[in-house]
């Protein structure tokens, strides 16, 4: 019987190429105290033992590995790898002495996968693969296990990986959530290597921890190879690393932030049916809530957004101090902030009050141009500019830095 079992970074090597250099960028260790006890060669599930506690759904076949170690001869660790129809990966079981049994599931993104253009290269194809890893309790009774017991998620990975042709690694960015508040980051590339030369480039690196409280995103621990000079820390920073739904849910607070809204429970709703088909996101001072459409936005970036509809917000917050407001968010603005005071802004408010009065319902047969033309969209308009103007350098220099992301994964 194939006790399905352990992986530990340095069996999963054998399989999986990228996921060990790496491991190994900053967890070198003393490789040669593990020796390879036993292998199973890549064949069909069939041969598989039945009673084995975990087949990856969708597999057509698997291998297995026993790795122990010279310094300790009763170490074991058991890893099984399951493979799909299309010799991929899909989930790996890991079992030994003195660890938890664990499991991680790969999970892949078609979509993502594509090739690209670039100069100098041909073309480079583009894998991401997140990965799910899921741990049981030590001990378990593992039929038990496989009927009801339940897999406590411990970490989510993910991982993009972009390779040129010859399958040589240029990037890489990992994401580890550890936790609601907690992630790690970590984005590499990979120097070109030449034969027969003495320089072999050097892998160029940025690690950091994000931390979230509050929709409040902070950077610790951030540590870069040598060979990357300066990384601009503006505020947008964190936000680059957050994936699109993540984007969608904080940035509108940093915006909100900025105009003493941070605390007015303003919600984010990143997928709503609410939202119009003609729009991709809206502010609605009634439910005091931003909503984004499920349509994903295309011509315009996510911080556009953000900060447009975070300034919709701030105008109905100054139609509050100018008259009470006519809803319960404007009123509470009133509340709080109390009448405006400085001249320029009060007139401004007024603006924003008129432009209230006369904007266009949907129904009105000349809505696109009224709507363009109110004073209130033509201030948001101008704020989600800057935003994306502001934004954009700061993107740049990780863009310069790390070529090789595809944009498909919206980060930075
Ligand atoms: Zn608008």
């Amino acid at each position: 019987m194939l006790k399905v079992s352990i992986i530990n970074k340095y069996v999963s090597a054998v399989k999986n190429k990228v996921h060990c250099s790496f491991n190994n960028l900053f967890e070198r260790s003393p490789k040669s105290d593990y020796v390879l006890l036993s292998k199973i060669e890549k064949q069909p599930l069939s041969k598989l033992d039945y009673d084995s506690w975990a087949i990856a759904v969708g597999s057509v076949s698997f291998s297995s590995v026993r790795v122990g170690k010279k310094t300790d001869p009763s170490f074991i660790r058991d890893i099984t790898t399951f493979y799909d129809m299309h010799n991929r990966p899909i989930q790996k079981c890991f079992w030994g002495t003195n660890t938890n049994y664990k499991q991680r599931i790969y999970e892949y993104n078609d979509a993502i996968t594509s090739t690209l253009e670039k100069t100098n290269t041909k073309n480079i194809i583009i894998n991401s693969c997140p990965i799910h890893q899921h741990k049981y309790p030590f001990g378990t009774n593992l039929k038990l296990l496989s009927l009801c017991g339940r897999w406590n998620k411990e970490s989510e990975q993910m991982l993009c990986v972009t390779q040129n042709n010859s399958g040589k690694k240029l990037s890489i960015l990992k994401l580890i959530n550890k936790g609601k508040d907690n992630k790690s980051v970590l984005v590499t590339e990979y120097p070109w290597i030449k034969k027969n030369s003495e320089n072999k480039g050097i892998l160029k690196f940025i690690s950091f921890n994000l931390k979230q409280n509050n929709h409040s995103l902070s950077v610790d621990n951030l540590k870069k190879s040598d060979n990357i000079e300066e990384i601009r820390m503006d505020q947008y920073f964190p936000y680059r690393f957050l994936n699109l739904n993540e984007k969608k849910q904080e940035l509108p607070y940093l915006f909100l932030r900025r105009y003493g809204l941070g605390n007015m429970c303003i919600t984010v709703d990143a997928n709503s049916h609410k939202v119009s088909n003609d729009a991709y996101a809206h502010f609605s001072s009634n439910d005091r809530a931003i909503r984004w459409s499920t349509i994903q936005p295309k011509k315009k970036s996510i911080v556009n957004i953000a900060a447009h509809e975070a300034e919709h917000a701030y105008q109905h917050k100054q139609i509050g101090r100018l008259t009470k407001g006519s809803d319960n968010y404007e009123n509470d603005c009133w509340h709080k902030f109390g009448p405006i005071k400085d001249e320029l802004e009060r007139r401004e408010a007024i603006k924003y009050l008129k432009a209230s009065k006369i904007y266009p319902l949907k129904s009105d047969p000349n809505y696109i141009r009224k709507h363009d033309s109110n004073y209130l969209e033509i201030k948001s308009t101008l704020a989600g500019i800057k935003a994306e103007k502001e934004y954009s350098i700061g993107q740049k220099q990780l863009k310069d830095l790390f070529p090789y992301f595809p944009n498909d994964i919206n980060m930075f």
